[in-house]
This record gives structure tokens, sequence and C-alpha cells, in this order.
């Protein structure tokens, strides 16, 4: 009798997919947050090399559509599976192109079947590509899809008063989210989708190259920091992110629908302004 030679790969797909079952659908080997200390991004030994648009295959389906565990759970997402920042430091006046080359691929993108299927069209980023402030969001809602500007709609609306009560105007910062597709029924978005997405997350802030990131919601934190925290828990710090420093706050559509936190963001604009050294209370 042969020996069944393929019965450890079964045995092994086997308990990997019971894991799966039962909803484990990462490991995640997050390096500690670091709070008020300037932290390098991680060496490029674990992180992969940003690829030039030339070199990603990235208008290839990846094969990765959500999976409901990591979707309803809104786990955050390893950066060291997906993360392939790199500061460019490059001079102001190359950023606008390259940019405008990072938005031509992402129109093509289909790496997320059932958003590439659904979405009326991709929504890349908006602002000054040498802005020293940089917001992140969720994912694009119907609104954005249909005009491809990220944060155009009700939460928009409300994010640009945030922006005019920080005395700058929407022109100044440059705003993009984790996905640059809607999920259908605006859900959160799935890991697979941000780990699918983050090579244009980390292009765009290489590109423009902030001196402050801000997180606008717990996707937005989740994803780019790692971390399982609450915004509750993360409001208040700085983190880092590259050589930007990292704050997080409410999302504008939590304020819609509880305006007493309006109070807690004007607070973490007023810390992250005071950063910077700007006093937001100053007449
Ligand atoms: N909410 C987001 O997080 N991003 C948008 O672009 C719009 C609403």
């Amino acid at each position: 009798m042969h020996a069944d030679e393929d019965a450890p790969q079964r045995a092994l797909v086997q308990l990997l997919q019971s894991w799966r079952q039962a909803g484990l659908t990462h490991w995640t080997s997050v390096p500690p947050l670091v709070v008020e200390q300037p932290v390098p991004i991680p060496a490029a030994a674990n992180i992969p090399r940003s690829r030039s648009p030339q070199q990603a295959p990235a208008d290839m389906p990846r094969g990765k559509s959500p999976s409901k565990e990591s979707a309803a759970a809104g786990l955050a997402l390893d950066p060291s599976r997906c993360q392939t920042f790199q500061p460019l430091d490059l001079p102001a006046g190359e950023r606008p192109a390259k940019l405008a080359e990072w938005k031509d691929r992402v129109a093509q993108c289909v790496r997320c079947q059932e958003l590439a299927s659904s979405r009326k069209q991709t929504v890349f980023g908006v602002g000054d590509p040498n802005a020293k402030l940089l917001f992140i969001g969720e994912a694009p809602g119907a609104d954005e899809d249909a005009q491809g500007e990220p944060f155009v709609g009700r939460a928009g609306q409300l994010l640009n008063d945030i922006i005019k009560a920080c005395k700058l105007r929407r022109e100044d910062v440059y705003i993009c989210n984790i996905l640059r597709c809607r999920p259908p029924g605006n859900r959160v978005p799935a890991l697979e989708e941000a780990e699918n997405c983050r090579e244009y997350l980390d292009a765009q802030i290489g590109i423009v190259n902030p001196d402050y990131i801000v997180c606008w919601g717990s996707t937005a934190a989740k994803n780019l920091l790692g971390s399982e925290d609450t915004i509750g828990k993360l409001r208040g710090k700085i983190f880092h992110y590259g050589r930007a420093k990292v704050v997080c706050t409410y999302h504008p559509s939590y304020l819609l629908r509880n305006p007493p936190a309006k109070k807690d963001v004007w607070d973490d604009m007023k810390f992250l302004f005071k950063d910077m050294g700007i006093d937001l209370t100053a007449k």
C-alpha cells in the first residue's frame, strides 16, 4: 500500500477550514501602538516595498471577497499583512501628477469583485496634494459614489463645518477613505477590502506626505493603526504613521446620530491644533 502523501495537507486544510468556520479569519500580530514617541515606520523587513503603478497588478481580481465574519466583526487590519507605506518626499510640484496617476489606476481596480461590480465609480480623494493635514474616513456612501468625491453627503457637510470651525477651507486639507468604493448598503468595510485598498491609501499618504493625519471613526483608526481599541480609548493621544502624527476622533456620521459628541470632536480638534502650535480658541 502506498502511503497517502496528501493526507497531511488535507488535514491542514480541514483544520484551517474549521478555524475559519469558528470565526478566525486572520492572526493579528499588531505591534504595540506607541504614544508620544516618534516611531519610524517598521523596517522594510516586514513591509513589502511600495510597488509602482506599473509593477502592481492592481486591476487583477484577487479573489478576496469579504467574509461575513470580518465584515460583521469590523476586525482591525494587521498592517504588516498589506502595508505598503513609503514616504516619498516628492517635490511639491510633482505630487498632483502622481496622485492623478494613482487615481486613474484606482478607477480600473477590480480587486474587490463585489464592490467593483456595484459601484458607480471609484472615489479616490480630494484636496491639497501638499496638505499638512490628511483626513481618513471609512468609505464612500451613496452621495460619494454618485459624485466621485469623498464626504459630500450629510456627514460631509458636517465635516465641512468642522473644517471651517478650525479656520481652514476644505481645499486646505486632503481627504480620503479606507475604501475607494462604496460598500453595498453602506456596510462596514470588510477586512479583505481594506487590505485590497491599503496600497492606494498608503500611496496617497506617501505622496501628500502630511504632518498630521486624522482618523475619522473607528474603521479608519482600526485599519490605519491596526488597533482594536474604541475611539473613546484612542482619543486624546498622538500616534505615529511614518513621519505623520495621527489623532483619532468620532466619525461625522456618528455625530449626526449623537450630537452631544460634537463637543468631544471639538476638544479633539483643539488638541490636534495645539500640537500644531495653533490655538483654536484664540480670537
Ligand atoms: N463617510 C465616509 O467615511 N467617507 C465618505 O467619503 C463619506 C461618508
